[in-house]
């Protein structure tokens, strides 16, 4: 029978905390076929389009988005979580379950007109998507789509990020 992406993924139950099923895409990472397909099919939907950058979420986006924008022979600009990049930096929180976070990006990682792919291994409730976006959007940037190799469709992600305005590409659920 022919692998689909989703069959290179594992479920891993109780991770990082009882009564959640993680979602492990190292092992999707980890396979040759695998990995290309991923990419390949992450690729699908923007055939013709004008992409200027891709930029990932740390830190299974960066994998994906590293390869993505190899692909695309564009550069790669990472999303990444506060306090970890070295120049000067714009930072968006966002809501957790229990809490905040903060993601940021250079202040000089994007032009202002710049067309860019945002790319992540999982969309959930959508919240680290929807920083990165406000994050790209606040540099004059614009997020031509939302690549993720899996949507969890009832964790609402999908439809805030279109509530945005936003196409979401994604490969299984
Ligand atoms: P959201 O902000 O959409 O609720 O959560 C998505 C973020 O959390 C992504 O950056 C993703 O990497 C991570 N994440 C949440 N749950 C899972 C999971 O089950 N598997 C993986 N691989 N990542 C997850």
């Amino acid at each position: 029978m022919v692998k689909t992406v989703r069959d290179y993924i594992r479920t891993i139950p109780d991770f990082p905390q009882a009564g959640i099923l993680f979602r492990d895409v190292t092992t999707l990472f980890a396979d040759a076929r695998g990995f290309r397909m991923a990419i390949d099919q992450l690729l699908t939907p923007y055939a013709g389009l004008r992409i200027d950058r891709v930029a990932g979420l740390e830190a299974r986006g960066f994998i994906l988005g590293g390869a993505v924008a190899h692909q695309l022979s564009t550069g790669f600009v990472p999303i990444r979580k506060k306090g970890k990049l070295p120049a000067r930096t714009i930072e968006q929180s966002y809501l957790l379950e229990y809490g905040e976070a903060v993601v940021e990006m250079h202040d000089d990682a994007l032009q202002p007109g710049e067309k860019v792919l945002l790319v992540d291994d999982l969309l959930a409730t959508g919240g680290t998507a929807e920083a990165g976006i406000r994050l790209i959007e606040r540099l004059g940037a614009e997020v031509v789509g939302c690549a993720f190799v899996v949507d969890l469709p009832d964790l609402g992600g999908r439809k805030k990020l279109e509530a945005l305005g936003m196409e979401v590409h994604a490969l299984c659920a």
